[in-house]
């Protein structure tokens, strides 16, 4: 049977996932609640339809990248008789892979769900940022048992370049919020060292250069520098748009903290940079790229 995919989410991350699946061959049909979003995809030549009955129809293959766990549960498990979730009209043995960022349990309770119906559900959730996801370069944390995260490597492949299995469904989202708790920690330093250099005469360039090749260097440093004008490309140089949403990283740090309050363990910097973030959010900046935290240091003259 030939593959046909039904990918739902077309954001800043969705939208080139769904164009590099199209440009490998794949068949693709896209879809959003979002007009823009489903209308630059088309432009790039991948069929979109505007309702999830009708992207999955004819599919045997399923991927969402949503903000959320209560977007990724709605979908497929619905929330009330007007939607009874997309699990309940998927033909038997469709592949559904969710490449959000969402609650370990929820990754679980919808895996189970969609087993129980004779469909196979891996959680797959990248790093990369939008760049990797435009250049097909992320990398794949993936949670699921060893024969459906074999059978999905063809579509992981086409939009990433590594692909870790962590182990059983919900692993891959363990993983992601692991690495994004140290993230958000990174990118608060590299702005404090940034922001404290520039305040005592510094240019933010030369510093970025010299800590990139010395002990403080780190991902946001080498690839995603958050003072305006440093780095082309970056959300930084174009006024913080695009890119990863300050709320979404705030909801990655609350699945951090939901993760350390489960199984015990400190996490002093991760809660303080849920803080710090929550502030940033509160203030208005939830929309801005993440990296827009280092406003909240700067001097406002
Ligand atoms: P985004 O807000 O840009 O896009 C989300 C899209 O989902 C929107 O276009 C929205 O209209 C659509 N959507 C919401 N509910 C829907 C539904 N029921 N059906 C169809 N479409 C629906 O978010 P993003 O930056 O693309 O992030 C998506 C996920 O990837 C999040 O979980 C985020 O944490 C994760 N992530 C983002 C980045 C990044 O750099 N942006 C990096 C790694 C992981």
């Amino acid at each position: 049977m030939t593959n046909h995919i039904a990918f739902i989410g077309l954001g800043n991350m969705g939208g080139p996932m769904a164009v590099n699946l199209h440009k490998a061959g794949f068949s693709v049909t896209a879809m959003d609640l979002s007009q823009a979003a489903r209308d630059k995809v088309a432009a790039e030549g991948v069929p979109v339809v505007a309702t999830t009955l009708d992207v999955i129809r004819g599919a045997n293959v399923v991927i969402s990248m949503l903000p959320a766990s209560r977007h990724v549960e709605s979908l497929y498990l619905g929330d009330g008789v007007t939607n009874p979730g997309l699990l309940a009209s998927l033909v038997g043995g469709t592949r559904i892979i969710d490449c959000s960022t969402i609650a370990p349990a929820s990754a679980r309770k919808v895996a189970s769900a969609a087993q129980a119906l004779g469909l196979s559900m891996i959680d797959a959730p990248v790093s990369g940022g939008t760049a990797g996801a435009t250049a097909g370069t992320l990398t794949f944390m993936v949670g699921g048992d060893a024969e459906c995260v074999a059978a999905s490597q063809p579509y992981l492949q086409a939009m990433g370049s590594n692909i870790f299995h962590a182990g059983a469904n919900g692993a891959g989202q363990v993983a992601k919020v692991c690495n994004n708790m140290l993230l958000a920690i990174h990118m608060i330093g590299s702005a404090e060292a940034l922001n404290l250099g520039v305040n005592n005469g510094l240019d933010a360039k030369v510093l970025a250069d010299i800590m990139k090749q010395s002990s403080g260097g780190n991902w946001t440093l080498e690839k995603y520098n958050p003072m305006p004008g440093v780095m082309e490309a970056v959300p930084a140089s174009r006024g913080y748009s695009g890119g990863f949403g300050t709320d979404l990283m705030l909801k990655d740090l609350g699945l951090a903290e939901e993760a350390a309050l489960a199984s015990g363990s400190p996490i002093p910097l991760g809660g303080l940079a849920r803080n710090l973030y929550a502030a940033h959010s509160a203030g208005g900046s939830g929309g801005l790229d993440f990296s827009s935290i280092i406003k909240i240091l700067q001097r406002s003259s």
